[in-house]
């Protein structure tokens, strides 16, 4: 099989299969426990953990460890400070507290609906609109939320200038006399593998990061929490994570998610030049159709348009070849949703339709990609000739 679709799922890495193993079978104590084996566990964990802060420039302290990203991302909302919402609902000030760029991802994008979030254009290239951004941002906003790296088309977008514009307007509230809040998020899930972020360079406040997108387990992931944002728990129990995630620590799950930031860092510069290489490469040898994210994204996501083909059956006739593509984000492919993010970037519906995301990784080869240039070219050429008639 080729599978290209790393953006919905990467395999476990050997090297980290191998660091969670031990944890799942003889060292399987509670970390809360009072005995010695149980209290080297919890040493392991904050060890694990103390990794993956260092990973994106911060501190085991500074992590709230969640089970993925769209817990993380959903707790990020928590900042929100509801009774100061309930005032304002109350003197009729309908004013949003929350800002969201429109080609964010469901788990931001359903949250900050509930919140009466506001969407920030992006641009045809898929970057956020700063101008439309900087038009949005009221005295009443309290939390503005930008993925760094777009699910759908791998667009990097230009976080520093967007805590740069949030800084100004800080130190303008502060002259006012303006006492709110005013924090900067990103879901960082499909950026780990490829960028090297650290928190304090992007003037984040808050960061999602996702160990399934970077060859570690599922439904691990972590939320970054500097100290200027006040969350709440989504739910409460035992206390764990500064009592703001309650529940016995997943050790396996937190210690292959350290080991696959570690590997990631490892491979970071090597794997970009190599993505790179491949998408050149595969581009090259592909024929008749359009490339939609041209510049400004992670060189391992392709995002093709086939005009008046049906990509869904593409997708399905690629899947008889054993080659494993994607329309858009997987949970959308699944609802039969239309691509929010290709609508929102200016693309007619019979572009939307004909739209193919591949996404390069780990399980790749040259061989494979141009062994999917030439399927592709073929399956087209005759859906092109059955559309003909
Ligand atoms: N955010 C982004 C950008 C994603 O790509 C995904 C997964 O597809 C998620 C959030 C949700 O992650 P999880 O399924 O781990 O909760």
């Amino acid at each position: 099989m080729i599978y290209l679709d790393h953006a919905a799922a990467t395999p476990v890495s050997e090297r980290v299969f191998r660091a969670m193993k031990p944890y799942f079978t003889d060292e399987f104590f509670n970390p809360s426990a009072a005995y010695l084996p149980a209290k080297k566990i919890a040493h392991d964990y904050e060890a694990a953990k103390a990794e993956i802060a260092h990973g994106i420039g911060a501190k085991a302290s500074d992590l709230v460890i969640t089970a993925g990203a769209t817990e993380a991302n959903n707790l990020a909302f928590t900042c929100l400070d509801a009774d100061k919402k309930e005032a304002a609902r109350a003197n009729n000030k309908t004013e949003s507290s929350v800002l969201y760029l429109t080609t964010e991802h469901d788990s931001i994008r359903r949250v900050a609906e509930l919140h009466g979030g506001e969407a920030i254009r992006v641009l045809p290239n898929g970057l956020i609109d700063l101008n439309d951004l900087k038009k949005k941002i009221t005295d009443e906003t309290e939390l503005i939320s930008i993925a760094l790296v777009n699910n759908e088309l791998g667009t990097i977008q230009p976080l520093a200038e967007v805590a740069t514009i949030i800084r100004e307007i800080k130190i303008d509230r502060m002259k006012r006399g303006v006492n709110r809040q005013l924090l900067l998020h990103s879901d960082a899930s499909q950026a780990l593998n490829l960028l090297d972020i650290n928190v304090a360079r992007l003037g984040v406040d808050l960061l999602t990061i996702n160990a399934a997108k970077i060859y570690g387990p599922k439904g691990v992931g972590a939320l970054y929490v500097s100290h200027d944002a006040k969350l709440k728990p989504l739910a409460v129990g035992g206390g764990q994570e500064n009592g703001l995630r309650s529940g016995t620590e997943n050790v396996p799950g937190v210690v292959g998610f350290a080991k696959a930031v570690a590997e990631s860092k490892e491979h970071l510069n090597g794997n970009r030049k190599k993505y790179a290489k491949w998408r050149k490469l595969f581009l090259e040898n592909l024929k008749d159709y359009e490339l939609i994210n041209k510049k400004h994204c992670l060189d391992n996501f392709i995002v093709l348009c086939f005009d008046g083909i049906d990509a869904e059956r593409l997708v399905f006739l690629l899947e008889e070849k054993e080659v494993y593509v994607a329309t858009g984000a997987a949970c959308a492919a699944s609802k039969g949703v239309r691509s929010h993010v290709l609508t929102a970037i200016g693309l007619a519906d019979s572009q939307i339709a004909g739209s193919l995301r591949l996404t390069l990784g780990e399980t790749n080869s040259e061989e494979q990609i141009l062994a999917t240039a030439k399927i592709i070219n073929e399956v087209v050429q005759e859906e092109r000739a059955r559309v003909n008639g």
